[in-house]
């Protein structure tokens, strides 16, 4: 069991108080590295969802100023702060990643909270110049309601921080439905919040079956905004649900993400890049490369010097030092990924790192190895779907035109990279992309201070920059004669 003073206790957070389930009973929680018994969380549904809108919206009653809010993020962002190592053993520990990566997940979580703090004069009352019609008018933002926050178990704490910081930033109440398999790194940052001053029943944490409390949350009449994060089939789902009840909705879904090494890139920098951004998270970020296209004439050089790299990296427990890649979250993500690179071999695709790893006994222990891939195809699984796993698959294209048409083959739309010394070409291939972030000689994904989002299947909706704030605010306008 884990012992923190930030787990205890090990409960769901609704209307001000910490709560078990109403039925009494739990979900364990396992270490997907070793199998060991973390805690027991409550098994929430219905009851408590409904508790919790309620909360939500009695907090609403009295507005919250602009400036406790400010203090309030601050506040959060400094608590994240100053316990980062606790944090980020957590966070290691129920999602298997890399204590390095737990950690910066923790300042990169910090730095929403802040972000937000400095852009709340955004939302101050503006007026119109002159008088139109007669008339003097002013636009406000008002807070949009309550807001359902679900998200998955990829950033335990960064994938609802980005979220939350917003909608406390635009004065909502908020219910947060976190992962199933990674609900600790919430309950400790409820611990931490709960300290910052916010109003009691503000932020609610409900914890449990996702079916039932996604449904209350999509069809409560209080909810005004439902922001998910997560794949596109739940994605379809919450849709379906939401839309007789016309609320905002914004949508994070999945990614198929191109990675174009053209032949007069650093290669160096560029297999460097694609190690950083492919690996982390084990491979499992919605903006990790997904379909790497290489130029012909330099394909067998970048193969080498990514090959050297990726045969170099060290799977283990995330706590260990030395430790890149971590364990795949279940046996089901082991079993996709291995399955994505079975039809690829089968498909002509040559193994140039990589084994073919015994299937694991357990939902635990999932350790899969760096896999390296050459000779990709757009017909392979790998390139198809997103693969969610540390395997790197790597195609050759001809010309700028057919690797841009390549590219955007897909349903998805959310990220994409192009290495190139040519500025020109990068401005054009950005232009040509339907990806919502091109990083362009970097593998680097989204920033605080930047807007974040999807094109095509892979959502809408923005984190981040001023338009993350802005899903979470109604735009009034009010006209005085
Ligand atoms: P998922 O299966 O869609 O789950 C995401 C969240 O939705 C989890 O909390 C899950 O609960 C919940 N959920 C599942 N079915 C639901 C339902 N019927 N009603 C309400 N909630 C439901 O996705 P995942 O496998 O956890 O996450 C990986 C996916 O997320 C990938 O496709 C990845 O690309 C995407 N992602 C996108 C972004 C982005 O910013 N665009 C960022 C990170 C990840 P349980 O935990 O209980 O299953």
């Amino acid at each position: 069991m884990i012992e923190s003073p930030l787990l205890t206790p090990c409960m769901g957070y609704v209307a001000g108080k910490w709560q078990a389930a109403k039925s009494g009973s739990t979900v364990p929680v396992h270490n997907p590295a070793t199998g060991e018994h973390l805690a027991d969380v409550p098994d929430m549904g219905k009851g408590e969802t409904l508790e919790a809108i309620g909360a939500a919206a009695s907090s609403l009653e009295t507005p919250l100023p602009r400036a406790d809010r400010r203090r309030a993020l601050e506040a959060i962002a400094a608590q994240l702060i100053e316990h980062r190592e606790p944090l980020a053993r957590i966070i290691t520990q129920e999602h298997g990643k890399p204590l390095a990566e737990a950690r910066a997940e923790v300042e990169y979580s910090s730095a929403f909270y802040s972000h937000f703090a400095g852009q709340l004069d955004r939302l101050g009352r503006q007026e119109l110049d002159g008088r139109i019609r007669g008339c003097r008018w002013t636009i406000h933002h008002r807070p949009a309601g309550v807001a359902g926050l679900i998200t998955p178990w990829n950033f335990p704490l960064a994938m609802f921080s980005k979220k939350l910081s917003a909608a406390v930033a635009a004065g909502c109440g908020v219910v947060v439905r976190p992962a199933s398999l990674t609900p600790l790194s919430a309950i400790a940052f409820w611990r931490l919040a709960e300290r910052a001053g916010l109003p009691p029943g503000m932020l609610n944490l409900v914890l449990g079956r996702s079916g039932p409390i996604g449904e209350v949350l999509c069809e409560h009449p209080a909810v005004r905004v439902i922001s998910f994060t997560g794949s596109t089939d739940t994605g379809q789902i919450l849709l379906r649900q939401t839309s007789p009840h016309i609320k905002r909705v914004a949508m994070e879904l999945g990614g198929n993400a191109p990675f174009i090494v053209f032949d007069d890139a650093d290669l160096t920098a560029a297999a460097d890049a694609l190690v950083a951004n492919k690996f982390r998270c084990g491979g499992q970020t919605c903006v990790c490369a997904n379909r790497v296209y290489v130029h012909k004439d330099v394909g067998p050089r970048f193969n080498e010097i990514l090959a050297e790299r990726v045969a170099a990296l060290k799977v283990g427990n995330g706590l260990d030092d030395g430790v890149h890649v971590g364990p795949l979250i279940n046996r089901f993500a082991f079993d996709k990924v291995a399955e994505h690179v079975r039809d690829a071999l089968a498909r002509g695709a040559d193994r140039v790192v990589g084994y073919d790893p015994p299937r694991p006994e357990h939902d635990w222990g999932c350790f899969y190895p760096p896999t390296l891939l050459g000779g990709a195809r757009p017909d392979m699984l790998v390139f198809q779907q997103e693969t969610f796993g540390p395997v790197v698959a790597v195609a050759t294209f001809e010309s700028e035109d057919e690797v841009l048409r390549l590219a955007n083959d897909t349903r998805y739309g959310l990220a994409a990279y192009v290495f190139t010394r040519d500025p020109a070409r990068g401005g054009r291939c950005a232009e040509r992309l339907s990806f919502g972030h091109v990083g362009i000689n970097t593998g680097t994904g989204p920033a605080p201070e930047a807007p974040f989002g999807g094109m095509k299947q892979s959502g809408f909706g923005r984190e981040g920059g001023v338009e993350g704030l802005l899903e979470f605010c109604e735009p009034q306008t009010v006209v005085e004669a």
